[in-house]
């Protein structure tokens, strides 16, 4: 069955996902502050409204897609009372658990479903439909949202209840930005040692230090599968968006009092990258940073 959604926030990662809604034959009315966003979406064929709460008046399911938890809050504030009663809210945002929470709270007492599905697979994954969603929210959201995400993404995972999409997403992500930063070092120290990148590539991925930045990722140009390595470091998922996330991670971390010392210092690490030269490479490009700082 066709249905009419409303999706808001036509980034990067947001138009892609909204083109593939809209190409599965569902009715999309959308809202982005950008103009050039609104644009593109209406030569696919979406309709574009004035505002949040013009574009979800009408909607069975709403998309969130922005920047931060502010900003989701702000628009939740706005698009809420102006939506029809039982309405599917899903925000798909990288945000602080904390303010998931409120929007979920917010929502659920306006008599909307909403979870919180934040996703892995970067621009890659959301054009060509194969993100992985962490969902957060009741049983009932997560069955009439799943239909909708499987035409954005390849795989659901539902986490628990709101906000547990968002914590499984900065706990991955924080782990991620640690074993970066772990693969990096590794091939710098084995190359200052005189081993080749593709002795050190061979020995660890298939010994106990194997591992996504090392099998999947690797940071080295020339060794392991494609990655942002073997193209000038260009993203892939830039140093910011990892900073983002590990600064999230820390966030969550300290209001939940448990401490995450190579998380924070991951943080430091890519806060360091990008003031000297990281902003805009991809996240892997942290090694020629390591190598730059040399024996220090
Ligand atoms: P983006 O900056 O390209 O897009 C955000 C969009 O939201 C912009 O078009 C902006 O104009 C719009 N917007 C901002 N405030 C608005 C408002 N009040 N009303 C309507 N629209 C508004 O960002 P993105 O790369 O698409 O990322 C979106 C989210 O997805 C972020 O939370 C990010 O952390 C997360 N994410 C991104 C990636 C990635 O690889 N880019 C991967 C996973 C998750």
């Amino acid at each position: 069955p066709v249905s009419t959604i409303a999706f808001i926030g036509l980034g990067n990662m947001g138009l892609p996902m909204a083109i593939n809604l809209t190409k599965a034959g569902h009715d999309l009315t959308v809202f982005d502050r950008v103009e050039t966003a609104m644009q593109k979406a209406a030569d696919e064929g979406m309709k574009r409204a004035a505002s949040g709460a013009e574009a979800v008046a009408d909607a069975d399911i709403i998309v969130t897609m922005l920047p931060n938890g502010d900003i989701v809050q702000k628009v939740f504030e706005e698009i809420v009372p102006a939506a029809k009663n039982g309405a599917v809210v899903i925000d798909c945002s990288t945000i602080d658990v904390a303010s998931a929470r409120k929007a979920h709270e917010m929502a659920s007492a306006a008599g909307l479903l909403p979870i919180d599905a934040p996703v892995s697979g970067g621009t890659g994954g959301a054009a060509a439909g194969t993100l992985t969603f962490m969902v957060g929210g009741s049983n009932e959201a997560f069955d009439k949202a799943s239909p909708i995400l499987d035409i954005m993404g390849g795989k659901l995972v539902h986490c628990g209840e709101g906000g547990a999409g968002q914590a499984a997403k900065i706990c991955n992500n924080m782990l991620l930005g640690i074993s970066m930063i772990g693969a990096c070092e590794a091939f710098a120290l084995a190359e200052k040692l005189g081993l080749s990148a593709q002795s050190a590539f061979d020995v660890i991925s298939t010994s106990s230090g194997f591992c996504w930045s090392v099998n999947n990722y690797c940071p080295v140009p020339g060794v392991g599968p494609q990655s942002p390595a073997d193209n000038d470091y260009k993203p892939g998922f830039a140093a910011e968006l990892m900073a983002k996330d590990l600064g999230l991670s820390q966030q969550a971390a300290e209001n939940a009092g448990q401490a995450t010392p190579m998380g924070r210092h991951a943080l430091d690490l890519y806060r360091r990258f990008i003031e000297e030269g990281g902003e805009g490479k991809d996240f892997s490009g942290i090694i020629e940073h390591l190598k730059a700082a040399g024996r220090s």
